[in-house]
C-alpha cells in the first residue's frame, strides 16, 4: 500500500520516489516508503483547502469535534503495541521508552478532546452600550502546515495534530524523513476514528523538498515547526514572503544547576537522566550541568561512575538503558562536538568513543561522555550537540549560577536543585526559560504548556495555549438599532 496520504485517499509519490528506513540500532531495512516532492505537497495543501473551505470538519459542533479525539486516544491504547514497536524500529529508542511515549500521546488527544468539547473560550464583551451585542468567538485558522522531529515521532506529531483538529483545522503532515511510520499509522487511526476526508494528509519526505512548499505555499495560512534551531530560521523565512501565523518549537542547551545543599542522591541520579535519556536526544535534555565549587569534585566523580555504567543497547534488548544515535551523520556531528570541546580544554571524564562491543557496530551508539573544566566560550557548551554529552562548569554563588544558566541564546528548559526552597525559588524565577523544574528534570503534563524563550522559538504546545495556538480570535460587533451617525453632514 503507498504511503501518502492526500486526501482521504493513500497514494504513491508523483515521481515514483521511495526513500529506504533503516533502524539506527543496527542498520535493518525497517521498509521501504514513498517519498513525495513539491508536486504531492501541493495535492496534499489543495486537499486541506477544499476539506477547510468546503468540508464538514470546521462547521463540525466542538463536542464531536472533542469525542472524535477522545476516540483516537482510545484507538492509540488498542495498538499501541504496534505502534510503539514502530517506532522503536525507526528511532531505535528502546521499546519501553517507545510505549511510554504512546501513553502520553493517548493522554494528549485525550486532554485535548475533553478541552475541545468543554468549549466556553467564547466570550460576551461588556461595550458599556445596551445598544450593541458584541462577542468575541474563536475559529480554526485554516490550514496548517505541521512538521515534525525524529526524536520523539508521534509524540511530537500528537501536540500539533490534537490541538489543531481540536479547534477544527484542516492540516499537512510533514514527519522527518527519518522516521514516518507512526504518522502513517495515525492517519489511519484518524480515519477510522471518523474523521472526514481532507481533514487530515500526509507527506513523507526530505525538509526542503517536501516541507518548503508548505511553507511557502499561500494556501496555507500556519506553520507549526517543531526541529533544529537553523532549519527553523529557515521555515520562519520561507513563511515571510504570505505572512503565514507560524510556531517554533527549537532546540535547547539547557541548565542543570545543582547547588551544595541539594539532595545529593537524587542530584546525582537526575544528572544522568537529565541527558543520558535516549542518549540525549530530547530537546529538553540538561546537557549543561552547573555545579557548586564545594560539591564539584564528588558530584562528578560519581555521575561519571555511574554514566561508565550505563548499558547500551538496541529496541528489543531489556538490559540496555539507552540506545543509539539516529543516523551516522548526526554521531559524526556529536563526535566533532567532543572533539572541539577537547581541542578548546575540557577534561575528558568518560566516554568520549563509540563502544567496542562488537555487537553494537552496526548500530550508530556513542558512549555517555562527561566533560568535565567546561566554560562558557566552548561550543560544546553553547551548541546543541543532541548526543549523550554532559559538559561541567563549575559556580560559587547564585548570582553566578544564574548568569551561567542565561548565558545561552536558548531558552527551553532549566532546573535548580537545593533544599533551600527560598533559593530554589529565587533562581527558578530568574530562569530564561519555558519550563523550569525544581528538584527534578523532564517531566511534563499535556496540562501545562510547552515551549522556548529566546532562540527556543515562540508559541506553546500543550496547555490551554496549545489550543489557543490554532485559533483565531474574532471580533463580532452587532449594532442592535442602527441609525444614520451623521459624522458627515
Ligand atoms: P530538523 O530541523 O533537521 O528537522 C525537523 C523537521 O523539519 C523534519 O521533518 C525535516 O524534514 C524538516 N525540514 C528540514 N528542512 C526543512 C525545510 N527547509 N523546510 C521545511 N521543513 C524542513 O530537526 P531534527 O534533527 O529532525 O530534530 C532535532 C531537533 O528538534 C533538535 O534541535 C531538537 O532540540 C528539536 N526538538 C525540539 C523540541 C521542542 O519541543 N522544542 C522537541 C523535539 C525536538
Amino acid at each position: 500500500m503507498p504511503e501518502l496520504f492526500i486526501g482521504g485517499r493513500w497514494t504513491a509519490a508523483v515521481s515514483g520516489q521511495t526513500r529506504e528506513i533503516r533502524c539506527p540500532a543496527d542498520g535493518t531495512l525497517v521498509a521501504t516508503v514513498d517519498e513525495a516532492g513539491p508536486k504531492d505537497a501541493a495535492a496534499a495543501i489543495v486537499a486541506a483547502r477544499d476539506a477547510f473551505d468546503s468540508g464538514p470538519w470546521p462547521s463540525t459542533p466542538a463536542a464531536e469535534r472533542g469525542r472524535l479525539l477522545l476516540r483516537v486516544a482510545d484507538l492509540l491504547e488498542r495498538d499501541k503495541a504496534a505502534l510503539a514497536r514502530a517506532e522503536s524500529l525507526d528511532t531505535g529508542k528502546r521499546l519501553v521508552e517507545s510505549a511510554y511515549d504512546m501513553d502520553d500521546i493517548a493522554n494528549c488527544f485525550r486532554y485535548f478532546g475533553n478541552l475541545t468539547a468543554a468549549g466556553g473560550t467564547d466570550r460576551i464583551v461588556d461595550t458599556g452600550n445596551p445598544g450593541v451585542d458584541s462577542r468575541v468567538v474563536h475559529e480554526p485558522v485554516g490550514v496548517c502546515a505541521l512538521i515534525t522531529p525524529w526524536n520523539y515521532p508521534l509524540l511530537q506529531t500528537s501536540w500539533k495534530v490534537a490541538p489543531a483538529l481540536g479547534a477544527g483545522n484542516t492540516f499537512v503532515l510533514k514527519p522527518s524523513e527519518l522516521t514516518p511510520h507512526t504518522a502513517i499509522m495515525l492517519m489511519s487511526l484518524l480515519t477510522e476514528a471518523g474523521l472526514p476526508a481532507g481533514a487530515a494528509n500526509l507527506v513523507l519526505g526530505a525538509g526542503p523538498i517536501a516541507g518548503a512548499p508548505l511553507c511557502e505555499d499561500p494556501r496555507v495560512d500556519m506553520v507549526s515547526f517543531t526541529g533544529g534551531l537553523v532549519t527553523g530560521r529557515r521555515i520562519m523565512a520561507a513563511a515571510a514572503p504570505t505572512v503565514k501565523k507560524i510556531a517554533l518549537e527549537l532546540g535547547g542547551k539547557n541548565p542543570n544547576i545543582v547547588f551544595a545543599d541539594a539532595d545529593y542522591e537524587a542530584a546525582v541520579d537526575y544528572a544522568l537522566t537529565a541527558v543520558f535519556l535516549h542518549s540525549g536526544q530530547v530537546c529538553s535534555a540538561g546537557a549543561r550541568l552547573l555545579v557548586q565549587e564545594e560539591l564539584h569534585d564528588a558530584f562528578v566523580e560519581d555521575v561519571v561512575a555511574r554514566a561508565r555504567e550505563i548499558p547500551l543497547g538496541g529496541p528489543f534488548d531489556e538490559n540496555a538503558r539507552t540506545g543509539p544515535l539516529i543516523s551516522a551523520a548526526h554521531r559524526a556531528k556529536v563526535e566533532a562536538y567532543v572533539a572541539a570541546g577537547l581541542a578548546e580544554g575540557a577534561v575528558l571524564r568518560c566516554g568520549g568513543a563509540r563502544p567496542d562491543d562488537p555487537a553494537l557496530r552496526d548500530g550508530f551508539y556513542y558512549l555517555p561522555t562527561v566533560l568535565d573544566e567546561c566554560t562558557p566560550g566552548m561550543s560544546v557548551v553553547r551548541d546543541e550537540s543532541f548526543g549523550p554529552v554532559l559538559t561541567v562548569e563549575r559556580f560559587r554563588d547564585e548570582t553566578e549560577a544564574i548568569a551561567l544558566a542565561n548565558d545561552t541564546i536558548y531558552g527551553l528548559t532549566g532546573a535548580v536543585w537545593s533544599q533551600d526552597v527560598g533559593r530554589a525559588q529565587r533562581v527558578a524565577s530568574r530562569l530564561r526559560a519555558g519550563t523550569v523544574w525544581i528538584n527534578d528534570f523532564q517531566p511534563y503534563v499535556p496540562q501545562a504548556e510547552w515551549g522556548g524563550m529566546k532562540q527556543s522559538g515562540f508559541g506553546r504546545e500543550l496547555g490551554p495555549a496549545g489550543l489557543a495556538e490554532y485559533q483565531e480570535a474574532k471580533h463580532v460587533w452587532r449594532n442592535l438599532s442602527p441609525r444614520p451617525l451623521g459624522w458627515f453632514e
